[in-house]
């Protein structure tokens, strides 16, 4: 009895035996299984974002950013994607904006998501990118919304032997001027903006100052921080021989009223709009405006100046901006009018003069 009893102990410890080898190998199956099922599409899928071109550093940032489906799917690869991905500042909401434009500054990010709230789809912002130029895509931000961009496009490619950053011109017309206007945002500041899109209320009364003749026609006033960056201009050009005086500065609503009234009823509504501003649209409003006279010559050549020239290269030392300038008709809505400046603080002008655009698409750019 005590032999079986033995015999069926040590056979029962066998049989045990045999279950527990049986269960570690299921259970190494089943972790070298899962071990496959997660790394071999793993494997897979790195191997055909390398197929794409990217390298090793690369892969790891997609994984880490969690775009490895989105990549493969669409294959989006290029050489900037592949750099840019692994910098700090790379902007995953912009991943196709990697693709068709290299380098893209902070000015590329702003423009694209100007050129979105203006209305356009991020399709038709990156065949804009793809296609034009910066300055070719500002002029937008101040024009109606197109609805067909590839006639904008085609226009601009039409006219790009001619244009410059300088000087801009299109085949079509783009702006219905005085539609959809606005209240000027910014009443309080030196960067307000006045155009024909954004209008003052006939209350709207700058602190001005009257200009001493020394420095101005008689009766001229202005804004009085204009006032001052004026006279400091004038003493600088005053000191290499050079002398051009205020003709014109504020203009009250009423004023501008009673002018485009004067010009609808002689010549209609559509002559006066071309002559003059609409009232409230008139930037002489401001207070911030001065047109120029030089000495010897009449406001209409001043363009052919000295006075003109120096202030080309210097007026934003002292604050001041060309506000309708030579070739951006198209842009501003006025002709070239080289005696109209307008004060926006040295700080401002220097920048607006670094751009190269008109105030209108550096205001819709930067300052909206
Ligand atoms: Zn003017």
């Amino acid at each position: 009895m005590e032999v079986v009893k033995r015999n069926s102990r040590s056979m029962n410890g066998r049989y045990k035996r045999r279950i527990n080898r049986w269960f570690l190998l299921l259970i190494s199956l089943l972790i070298i299984t899962t071990i496959v099922i997660i790394r071999v599409p793993r494997y897979i899928e790195d191997s055909n974002l390398l197929k794409l071109g990217y390298d090793k550093i690369a892969l790891q940032h997609i994984r880490k950013r969690k775009l490895t489906k989105t990549i493969l799917k669409n294959q989006y690869y290029s050489e900037y994607l592949n750099e840019q991905i692994k910098t700090d500042s790379f902007k995953q909401e912009y991943l196709t904006f990697y693709l068709i434009k290299s380098p893209i500054t902070e000015d590329d990010f702003l423009l694209y998501d100007r050129l979105v709230a203006k209305g356009y789809t991020e399709e038709t912002v990156l065949k804009l990118f793809e296609q034009l130029y910066f300055y070719e895509m500002t002029p937008l931000l101040v024009f109606d919304h197109v609805e067909d961009i590839t006639i904008y496009i085609n226009d601009v490619l039409t006219n790009r032997d001619k244009n410059t950053e300088h000087f801009f011109t299109l085949t079509n017309n783009y702006i219905t001027y005085y539609e959809n206007t606005e209240p000027s945002p910014n009443q309080d500041s030196h960067a307000m903006i006045v155009n024909k899109h954004y209008y003052l209320d006939a209350s709207f009364t700058p602190k001005i100052v009257p200009m001493n003749v020394r420095y101005a026609s008689k009766n001229v006033e202005v804004e009085h921080e204009t006032a001052n960056a004026f006279m400091q201009m004038h003493k600088a050009m005053t000191d290499v021989g050079l002398n051009a005086y205020i003709g014109s500065g504020y203009r009250d609503y009423q004023y501008q009223d009673d002018l485009y009234k004067k010009y609808v009823s002689e010549q209609g509504q559509e002559k006066a709009d071309s002559i003059a501003a609409r009232p409230g649209h008139s930037e002489h409003q401001t207070g911030l405006s001065i047109d120029l006279n030089s000495a010897t010559t009449r406001y209409n050549k001043f363009g052919e100046t000295d006075e003109y020239f120096w202030l080309v290269d210097n007026a934003h030392n002292f604050g001041f901006i060309i506000r309708y300038p030579y070739g951006k008709d198209s842009i501003t809505g006025y002709s070239f009018e080289a005696w109209h400046w307008r004060y926006v603080g040295v700080e401002l002008a220097t920048k607006v003069k670094e751009s190269n655009l008109t105030y209108d698409e550096y205001y819709e750019l930067y300052l909206k």
